[in-house]
């Protein structure tokens, strides 16, 4: 059997992003070997606010170049507390990437682990499985992130613009239709797409409603529905179970995938896509936690299931099942170390910091063979 190579751009960037990457790294390579089949290049390369402290850059000279010819970009976390640029600005060079490489579609999922903390008292919250798709390039953060196109009137007015447009919009309903369809196929997921907007209010958001219609169309088998944003909000508290892929713009995203991420435990559990037509980004959606950095107590697992997330994407490019085979290794070793309790994460009031956590899941994913 030939072993397909695939090329990754790691950016370990800086606190607990560093550390979770390297649990990260490890885990990949050690399904890798036990799958066989394909093999991951990495290439390591400098970005964040450690590296601007010594160097005055926030990323390494050349760095983007080689991210955008690689076949997948994998990403710690970035930010320190106090180190900025000149104008006051936060060091985010991965928001550049994510714009420059029109990373539109943000693939947040949030799913109830055995034994982790539950907000919900309802057994079936035992039953959370759905994926949060926020559009991540433009709506609104789009005047605030990366093109500055807040209007300042004096000192008595600001707006800031929310904007959608047709082919953005019309990709990211296509993803989100395609992933409820694959998820449909693999048993996760109802083949439920739910349309999460403000389209009563905003006519941005009744445009944003009217291309999931339009798309809707191509996908008879996938089930459609459609919640107001506020209405949502209330929704993944009253009955997070009912839903699947929930498609929305930039900000709303940001915020429910925040709040469904809390149902299900916490930040060390939350993994995240950013995937665009030509590249795709892998980071854990939490930042390089500084109140716990080189402390050995962050959760890994966020960054690890990010890496399983990557498998599915390489796996989705080149049509080599190997990758998937190599994900669902990792999930359902997660699964398994959580169901049996041999996985305790101090996040949880448990026993376990970043090595235990990475130890233990390598140890079952090697007794699991
Ligand atoms: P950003 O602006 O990059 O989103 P943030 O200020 O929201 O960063 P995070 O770094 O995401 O902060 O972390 C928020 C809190 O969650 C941290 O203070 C930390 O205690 C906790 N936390 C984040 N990641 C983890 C993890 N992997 N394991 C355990 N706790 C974590
Ligand atoms: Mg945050």
């Amino acid at each position: 059997m030939s072993t397909e190579t695939f090329s990754i751009t790691v950016f370990r960037g800086d606190g607990i992003g560093v550390d979770v990457t390297n649990s990260a790294i490890e885990v990949l390579d050690a399904v890798q070997t036990d799958v066989g089949g394909f093999r991951l290049q990495y290439e390591y390369l400098h970005a964040g606010a450690g590296y601007f402290r010594e160097t005055g850059k926030d990323i390494a000279p050349g760095a983007e170049a080689k991210a955008g010819s690689a076949d997948a970009i994998y990403l710690g976390a970035i930010g320190l507390p106090g180190v900025r640029h000149e104008d006051g600005t936060e060091i985010s060079p991965h928001l550049r990437l994510r714009d420059q490489f029109e990373l539109y579609a943000g693939v947040r999922p949030v799913k109830a682990y055995p034994n982790t903390p539950r907000r919900l008292s309802d057994p079936r919250a035992a039953e959370i499985d759905l994926i949060v798709l926020r559009e991540s390039t433009e709506g609104l953060f789009y005047s605030a992130a990366v093109h500055d196109r807040s209007v300042v009137i004096g000192d008595d007015e600001v707006r800031d613009i929310l904007r959608i447009t047709r082919p953005t919009t019309e990709k990211l309903h296509d993803f989100a239709f395609e992933l409820a369809r694959k998820r449909k196929a693999q048993g996760s997921g109802q083949g439920l797409v739910t349309c999460v907007d403000k389209a009563n209010v905003f006519r941005s958001m009744a445009f944003f409603r009217k291309v999931f219609d339009e798309r809707a169309a191509k996908f008879p088998d996938i089930e459609r529905a459609y919640n107001y944003v506020d209405a949502q909000a209330l929704d993944l508290i009253r009955q997070p179970w009912a839903f699947d892929v929930l498609v929305t713009e930039n900000m709303f995203g940001d915020i429910l995938s925040d709040l469904a991420g809390g149902l299900v435990g916490g930040m060390g559990m939350a993994a995240c896509a950013e995937i665009g037509d030509h590249h795709g980004l892998f980071q854990p959606a939490h930042g390089s936690a500084p109140d716990i950095m080189g402390q050995d107590w962050a959760n890994p697992l966020a960054a690890i299931l990010s890496g399983a997330l990557m498998l599915d994407y390489l796996g989705d490019n080149s049509g080599n099942n190997k990758l998937y085979e190599a994900a669902r290794q990792i999930e359902h070793a997660v699964y398994h170390g959580f169901s049996t309790q041999r996985i305790r994460p101090m996040e949880f009031g448990g026993d376990m910091g970043t090595h235990a956590v990475t130890t233990e899941l390598l140890d079952i994913l090697r007794t699991s063979r």
